[in-house]
């Protein structure tokens, strides 16, 4: 039998419980109508960046490795990187990290309110250091690390 490798063991179990984070927030009774004009991952426009903790960072790099890509694409015109310039759909929608979750543009009902998924944020926080991160960082280098780290 193979040696147990601890490291994958831990990064396995920082995914279960991230999307378990994302499945409660999901079903917490907060109604938003997103309809997808991905205004919110126009970063240059918003201003805002999503900040993701290390078990989101894994996912999502997962999940776009799962789409054939090695490389996040390139965005010169400042929006996500995840951001599908033919299509302008995420390219990682199911895996989408916290903040695409809670942070809604004005059109869709605006974002949620910080205390309402703060016991949310704090869990992915704890995943975070087990996984020896620092907090939180933007996005693109935040799954540029992840990616790095699954090669
Ligand atoms: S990860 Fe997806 S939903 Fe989130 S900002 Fe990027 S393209 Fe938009």
């Amino acid at each position: 039998m193979p040696a147990a490798d601890p490291e994958a063991a831990l990064k396995r179990n920082a995914i279960s419980e991230v999307k378990k984070i994302y499945a409660e927030l999901a079903a917490m009774p907060i109604e938003r109508s997103c309809t997808l004009r991905a205004e919110c991952c126009q970063f240059r426009l918003t201003g805002k960046t999503p900040q993701l903790t290390r078990g989101e960072a894994l996912i999502a790099a997962r999940a776009l490795r799962a789409t054939g890509r090695k490389v996040q694409p390139s965005r010169p015109d400042g929006a996500c990187p995840m951001l599908d310039p033919f299509t302008s759909r995420c390219l990682i929608y199911e895996n989408r990290p916290f903040g695409c979750r809670t942070h809604f543009c004005a059109a869709a009902g605006g974002p949620y309110a910080r205390k309402d998924v703060l016991h949310l944020i704090h869990r992915l926080q704890e995943i975070d250091e087990r996984l020896g991160g620092d907090g939180a960082h933007p996005i693109e280098d935040a799954v540029a690390g992840a990616l790095q780290a699954c090669q």
